[in-house]
């Protein structure tokens, strides 16, 4: 059976949204877009596209291959087609999480997290990278099971179309129901937020029932707004840099890295992780802005770590502030 990509269908749809949720902000009197950062957003969402088709050869092949080992023959029910769309969510509930926690995947990742504005655009960046860095492997269990990988593409597909709403600030909370079960704007503004409190925390796609299980959950408070981005901030629209940023200073730290064990964990470590404990991880930021008084003295450079953050040094930075606001911003490349 073939099946349409349902993203190419919903591009359309995305454009509206976007243009609706401009006109609303605007009638609301509030800046929630900046063209050259919007602009950015779309030429990395086009940038994705493309090396989506360019991999997605590859991606398909390896995924009839697995599933010729399938261990059971799972036809096209409509119980399959549901229990496919609940597994992939947990599939990319795994890999959302690694791509946080696992430098070699953030350096993929880190790129839909680059923006400081947080509106319907933002959800167009995604990765370039994300055949280099293999974030397919999430996926072949699912092959390996037995769902046809049509099925498996196409619930993709459905999953990352929800994601796309869920980028706004124009919706507040939905119902205590929903709240509950789904994956919604208020969930995922803490997910894309760089406050220490909101750092690493909700991974999910379109169920936030994973967090919820697995422990990573944190509500949005009223009393603390998000902030966006990633704590060390791009501080670019250049769009090469916003992909591959993140390559380039993983490479650079492997190459200066002290022996192999310090060459692999400036790859397979959390982001921010250093051979000498120079640099901040996420777990290290949440503890300095709950115990300040620890942070005193020899502090450590933000440098990577955690759910929002990029790995690189921010030459001349200053050490983050002991508090919850840790906003790193980098001077000088915008
Ligand atoms: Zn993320
Ligand atoms: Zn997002």
């Amino acid at each position: 059976m073939t099946l349409p990509d349902p993203v190419d269908l919903a591009i359309p749809a995305f454009v509206a949204l976007v243009l609706a949720e401009m006109v609303v902000a605007r009638a609301r009197n509030r800046r929630l877009y900046c063209p050259k950062d919007t602009l950015t957003s779309l030429m990395l969402g086009f940038g994705s596209s493309v090396a989506g088709l360019l991999a997605g050869g590859a991606v398909f092949a390896l995924a009839g291959w697995v599933h010729d080992f399938r261990l059971v023959e799972i036809g096209w029910a409509w119980w399959a087609f549901a229990l496919c769309f609940v597994l992939d969510d947990l599939a990319y509930y795994l890999f959302h999480r690694s791509a946080h926690r696992v430098r070699w995947f953030w350096a993929s990742h880190v790129i839909h997290h680059s923006s400081q504005h947080y509106n319907l655009s933002t959800a167009l960046r995604q990765t370039w990278t994300g055949f280099f860095s293999a974030n397919f492997l999430f996926r072949l269990p699912l092959f390996l099971i037995g769902f046809p990988p049509a099925m498996v593409f196409f619930c993709a597909g459905l999953n990352l179309i929800y994601q796309f709403w869920i980028h706004t600030e124009v919706v507040g909370r939905m119902p205590r129901w929903f709240e509950a079960v789904m994956n919604t704007p208020s969930h995922h503004r803490v997910h894309h937020a760089v406050n220490a409190r909101y750092l690493d925390r909700n991974y999910a796609g379109v169920f936030i029932i994973w967090d919820r299980m697995f422990g990573t959950f944190e509500p949005e408070r009223d009393d603390e707004r998000p902030r966006y981005g990633i704590v060390t901030q791009l501080g670019s629209f250049n769009i090469l840099w916003a992909a591959f940023h993140e390559w380039i200073g993983m490479a650079r730290d492997v190459w200066r890295a002290p022996g192999w064990r310090a060459k692999l964990g400036y790859m397979l470590r959390e982001p921010g992780w250093s051979h000498d404990g120079s640099r901040l991880t996420s777990e290290r930021i949440r503890a300095l802005a709950n115990h300040p008084r620890n942070g005193e003295g020899d502090q450590p450079q933000p440098g990577g770590g955690g759910a929002s953050e990029a790995s690189l040094t921010a030459p001349g930075s200053p050490p983050p502030p002991p508090s919850a606001a840790v906003t790193l911003p980098v001077p000088g490349r915008i």
